[in-house]
């Protein structure tokens, strides 16, 4: 057997199969360039199950790229929520913008031009230009080149650029004359579908009668792939601030800033058990001093709370970095001198942490460049508490409560960050990411009461 010969099995094979086996998929329904864009952005770490009803709402409220493009950021992140890796909406709609700007709404055609566009990288292009114009332009991913690293038995790090390349160029010669359209979207099914990443099922395959992976008896050490490092674990100090007074009923949520992690998200305030050493696990704080710090904490941003005890435990895993959670329900205090020994205790933590930070001299530099275009930025300086400086105006200042120009209660600011205390009827307002939904959704359903006092 040639490799014309295994070339030819394959690409005959594999589209016979798919154009019987193909799943119903919404984006599929309907040949239309933003569909398809929408859903390859979505579906990028993401899995078609979970995809599939983030697309409906998506595409139910901004049904074309017009409408992506003159939306508020709000509400195209409140739409995203629970998907992650938020950096991709704000792409996503970036990019809509520069279609009504550059090409009069309409999705360009041209490589370069939707190479341009803002979060498309070589597989985005690729996959936007085949499945919507049918163009014969390879749209190689993880699962295509687990797919043709068995079937053609390469032995090559899957993780290399040079190996992406070689991939590339074997994906384009195998698509049939006129047919890139279903093609790549067969390609990507066989790898969804049949050739899985632990336990592929070779014996429904349609192309393993040349499969030299599966005659080789390799098609369970293929691909060859070089372990990403593991995610820097980070030990976490959250707030769940209880209001009082005017806030009653309510928490204290502040605004992520503009750049960085999570940009401009809505989230718990937190902090920085202590200062990550590179490579080293960072354990659970002991509840005392956790207390003690997350109260300093809340106090250089310009509030008054009493940590009443741990409420709960949790984890959030970013691409790069795991967050491990201590969660404390706290209760708001009209003003400083309702907790002076608090209030001393955590100060002398806070600033104990913040000079050992200073003076830490294993603190992260700046983080890898992720592997996808599209995973979110993690800089320290993106984490606000951590950086939080000690400003004396904010200790002495009582929270300020603004109404204008918002249905929201805005308070007081700390390092240029927004803060609002947030009842249950405001969660439709603002995007949170995941764990931050999980954890104010929780705490309005009553399930830290056990702390109450
Ligand atoms: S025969 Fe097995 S290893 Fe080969 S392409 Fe099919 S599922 Fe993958």
């Amino acid at each position: 057997m040639g490799l014309m010969e295994q070339k030819q099995h394959f690409s005959v094979n594999l589209l016979d199969w798919y154009m019987v086996n193909r799943r119903d998929l919404p984006w599929r329904r309907h040949n239309n360039p933003y569909f398809t864009w929408v859903s390859e952005i979505m579906l990028q770490q993401t899995r078609v199950d979970t995809v599939i009803p983030y697309f409906n709402r998506f595409i139910g409220n901004f049904p074309t790229v017009k409408a992506l493009a003159e939306a508020p950021e709000e509400e195209v992140l409140k739409n995203w929520e629970g998907l992650g890796y938020y950096s991709r909406a704000r792409n996503l709609q970036a990019a809509a913008r520069q279609v009504m700007e550059l090409h009069g709404g309409e999705i360009p055609q041209d490589k370069q031009a939707v190479f341009a566009l803002k979060g498309v990288g070589p597989y985005t292009a690729g996959a936007i230009l085949s499945i919507a114009f049918n163009q014969p332009q390879p749209a190689v991913d993880g699962n295509v080149m687990r797919v043709l690293s068995r079937y053609f038995l390469i032995d090559e790090d899957i993780m290399k650029g040079s190996t992406r390349v070689l991939m590339e160029e074997l994906a384009g010669e195998l698509i049939p004359e006129g047919r890139a359209r279903d093609f790549n979207q067969a390609l990507m099914e066989l790898g969804a579908l049949v050739c899985t990443p632990k336990a592929p099922h070779c014996l429904t395959c349609p192309v393993m009668e040349q499969c030299s992976g599966r005659i080789a008896g390799r098609e369970l050490t293929l691909p060859v792939k070089t372990k990403a490092k593991p995610p820097r674990p980070e030990q976490r100090l959250v707030a769940i601030v209880e209001g009082r007074g005017a806030h009653r009923g309510r928490v204290l949520v502040r605004q992520r800033p503009a750049t960085g992690l999570l940009a401009r998200m809505w989230e718990l305030p937190h902090v920085l058990a202590a200062p990550a050493a590179a490579g080293k696990a960072a354990g659970p704080l002991a509840d005392e001093p956790a207390m003690a710090l997350l109260a300093g904490s809340l106090w250089a941003e310009g509030f008054a709370a009493r940590p009443e005890g741990l409420a709960t435990h949790a984890e959030h895993v970013f691409s790069h970095i795991v967050w491990g959670l201590q969660v404390y329900k706290c209760t708001e205090q009209d003003q400083i001198g309702e907790l002076p020994l608090i209030a001393a205790e955590a100060r002398a933590a806070y600033d104990a942490q913040a000079a050992a930070k200073d003076n830490s001299s294993s603190a992260p530099a700046a983080l890898e460049e992720p592997a996808a275009n599209l995973t979110e930025q993690l800089s320290p300086e993106a984490l606000p508490l951590a950086n939080s400086q000690d400003d004396p105006s904010l200790r002495t200042e009582s929270p300020q409560v603004d109404h204008a120009n918002t249905q929201l209660m805005l308070t007081g600011k700390g390092d240029g960050l927004t803060y609002c205390w947030i009842g249950p009827e405001d969660m439709d307002k603002m995007a949170f990411p995941n764990i931050f939904l999980k954890l104010i959704s929780s705490y309005f359903a009553g399930s830290y009461d056990q702390l109450s006092e």
